[in-house]
């Protein structure tokens, strides 16, 4: 059933040609279908004829001898031998239409699925009533011609015998001559009717060819049929002279001849068997590789090789049919190419699937420890904030490039404003004081530009009664949602008392310093006399005591001076009384001062020729003094201390290097700082009170300078510091 339903018999059995299915069910041959021409023929619905037995449509005449007999006989042997089987004339009884004899060429053709034994047969029927009728008119002409020719030669005998009795009655030989030349006219026309009849038939069989020949040019299938061993083209259609792009000049040519490029392929070899054997092949969605007007093409074709036998049973020739079903197969091809990809695409996605619920997982997680920080964030911003109201803070945003500035109710109430449009961030600046200002816009400028901690205490007026307020101002850049540092944000927080605490302590220590002075410098006058006194006398004990007298109120008035500047410093009052000095001078003096003093270190100088500066002389040789007194108070006895003058465009740089203790990292950047000393067994043992580094990076600040200190444990410690060169030498 599968191969009736191939395209191929599809469109054979609905060819305009009459034909029926039939099921091999012996000795039933039970009618499957029949198609539209055959409905037409024998004027059967289709309806009606599916399922009778093929005997009960087709009565042989007479039914015993010729009919019945000879169509069971063919059904057997076509089903026996799956080969078609052809019975060229079968006689249908006069009942069978129109009270008239009829006459049917049948062909049997087996169908069955490859090797097995067919199931069904497809009957095709051509009525060829009017082919017999007139081969029947025919012999009966000729019978009558046959007969005339008899009755001539009769005539003629006995117009010899006549022609003896010619010469006696002429008369008679007239009257012979006459009924002769009547009998000749009678032939004659008998034998021109006879030949017009004959050429009438001649025309309608032409005319059947035609009819034939269109059938197989109209059909959907290229048909050829191939001759002999060597498969010569003996016919092919329009159809396959298409398919193959080819004319009528391969006619007469073997296949291979046509086609080379079969050779290696399956169809000649199939060719072959099919001649050799005598059974009919046929494939569906064979793929052929064909060269197309020079091109290689695949093609896909429907194709059945169907042989034509010989009355002795060999294989005269071959008819091939073809059908072209390149499209439905690639189609076919591509859909199951597109299911391979479906199905690899399928697993993808359910590997993929697999993964996204992993990452789902996770996402659910992140989200859920998201939810938590966010909440922490929350509290702790609410902290954060309950923390700065307690303590009275104000909080300030700048926004880096505009200068937009936000603040909360505190800031506003520190800072006294009451204006009803928001403070600007030029508002707030016009409040600094002057002598703050330019501090306080550097340090802005240089948080912005570096993003680094800002701290910075600074004195403004109030906005709304003037006042003199300080604040100390806390702040960082910090990275907003896209990671740019545009939004710098701190705190600021009033100390104003704790600045005026300050002041009065620094009032103290300056009044209290001031008030020892005046008594030390009284003691050091009379402990000079006294000295002088001693060497008149030549009092050892007493000069060696005056000497330690001299060098204590010395060291004790560097201690009230620091204290002094300390105070100066911290209540703005330290005045810089700048004058144009040689700064390699002012070292060689602190050099000698300390020399005397003391014995135990070498102290080296690398000086460099005349570097004049312009600066407060005092105040930098306290500097110098200060670094050269740590050098010999920290560094062991005996060792040596190094003094080096370095000059570039700009700046002198000094630096005293000692093999001291060293400094430890963490305490090298807090050196600087007020009060700050180095916790430490030997510096237990040091007095000091932690003000000299203060004041000397105070006063070098002061002069536009750097001061600073590489040092290593165990190796020494590196003091430099640096001013700028005056244009000018010392005059
Ligand atoms: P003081 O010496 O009076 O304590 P300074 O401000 O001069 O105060 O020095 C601060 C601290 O720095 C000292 O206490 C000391 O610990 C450390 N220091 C200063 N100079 C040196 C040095 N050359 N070698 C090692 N430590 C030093």
């Amino acid at each position: 059933m599968e191969k009736l339903k191939n395209n191929f018999f599809q469109a054979y059995f609905a060819m305009p040609v009459p034909r029926i299915i039939v099921r091999t069910d012996c000795p039933e041959y039970t009618i499957l279908s029949v198609n539209t021409a055959f409905e037409t023929l024998m004027g059967q619905a289709a309806e009606q004829a599916a399922g009778k037995s093929i005997f009960q449509l087709f009565q042989a005449n007479p039914p015993s001898i010729n009919g019945n007999d000879l169509l069971s006989d063919a059904l057997e042997k076509a089903t026996d031998t799956n080969n078609p089987i052809e019975i060229p004339k079968l006689e249908m009884a006069a009942s069978q239409s129109n009270g008239t004899l009829t006459w049917y060429h049948i062909e049997l053709l087996p169908v069955a699925e490859t090797n097995e034994k067919p199931g069904y047969l497809i009957i095709t029927t051509r009525d060829i009533t009017q082919t017999i009728l007139n081969q029947l008119e025919l012999e009966e002409a000729s019978y009558r011609e046959q007969t005339l020719h008899e009755e001539l030669a009769a005539t003629n005998e006995e117009l010899l015998a006549s022609n003896e009795e010619l010469s006696t009655t002429i008369e008679d030989l007239k009257q012979s001559r006459e009924s002769l030349q009547e009998l000749n006219d009678e032939l004659e026309k008998r034998v021109m009717d006879r030949t017009a009849e004959l050429m009438l038939a001649q025309v309608k069989l032409k005319e059947k060819h035609a009819l034939l020949d269109t059938i197989i040019n109209e059909v959907p299938a290229g048909i050829c049929v191939f001759d002999g061993p060597e498969m010569k083209m003996e016919m092919a259609n329009k159809k396959l002279l298409n398919l193959w792009k080819r004319d009528e000049s391969i006619m007469g040519m073997p296949l291979i001849e046509i086609m080379p490029e079969l050779k290696e392929q399956a169809f000649p070899r199939l060719l072959h068997e099919v001649y050799t054997t005598g059974i009919a092949h046929s494939e569906t969605d064979a793929r052929a590789e064909l060269l197309v007007e020079g091109i290689k093409r695949v093609v896909y074709r429907d194709f059945s090789y169907t042989p034509i036998k010989r009355n002795d049973g060999s294989t005269q020739s071959i008819v091939a049919l073809t059908i072209d079903v390149t499209e439905r197969s690639l189609a076919r091809l591509r859909e199951q190419q597109l299911i391979e990809e479906l199905s690899a695409t399928n697993e993808e996605l359910s590997a993929s699937n697999e993964e996204l619920a992993t990452t789902n997982e996770e996402l659910n997680e992140a989200h859920e420890m998201q939810r938590k920080l966010i909440s922490n964030l929350e509290q702790s911003e609410l902290r954060f904030r309950m923390a700065i109201e307690a303590a009275q803070m104000g909080s300030w945003h700048i926004e880096r490039k505009t200068k937009a500035l936000l603040y909360n109710e505190t800031l506003a109430k520190l800072f006294g404003y009451e204006g009803k449009t928001p403070m600007t961030y030029d508002q707030a600046i016009a409040q600094v004081t002057e002598d703050c200002k330019e501090k306080l816009l550097a340090e802005i400028e240089k948080a912005i530009e570096d993003g680094g901690e800002y701290d910075v205490t600074y004195a403004q007026r109030r906005f709304n009664d003037g006042e003199v307020i300080w604040l100390r101002s806390l702040g960082r850049v910090t990275p907003d949602e896209y990671g740019n540092f545009s939004v710098f944000s701190g705190v600021v927080m009033d100390i104003t008392e704790q600045k005026e605490d300050e002041q009065r302590k620094n009032d103290f220590i300056g009044m209290v310093s001031h008030e020892l002075k005046t008594p030390l410098t009284s003691l050091k006058g009379y402990a000079q006399i006294l000295h002088l006194k001693a060497k008149k006398n030549q009092d050892d004990f007493a000069l060696s005591a005056l000497a330690k007298v001299i060098d204590q109120i010395k060291k004790m008035t560097g201690l009230i001076n620091g204290f002094l500047d300390i105070s100066r410093l911290e209540s703005g009052k330290i005045h810089l009384d700048k004058s144009h000095f040689n700064l390699d001078e002012l070292i060689l003096e602190n050099i000698e001062e300390t020399s005397l003093l003391n014995t135990s270190h070498h102290i080296i100088f690398n000086a460099c020729p005349q570097v004049s500066v312009i600066a407060d002389r005092d105040k930098i040789s306290s500097v110098i003094s200060n670094i050269i007194g740590n050098a010999v108070k920290y560094a062991p006895e005996q060792t040596e201390i190094e003094i080096n003058c370095e000059l570039n465009d700009t700046h002198a740089r000094i630096t005293v290097k000692d093999q001291g203790t060293g400094i430890a990292e963490k305490d090298v950047e807090k050196l600087f700082d007020r009060f700050y000393r180095v916790e430490s067994e030997q510096t237990q043992l040091i007095s000091g009170f932690g003000i000299g580094l203060y004041l000397c990076a105070e006063i070098i600040e002061r002069h536009h300078g750097t001061i600073g200190v590489e040092s290593k444990i165990g190796v020494g410690s590196t003091f430099y510091f640096t001013l700028p060169i005056a244009n000018q030498p010392v005059a």
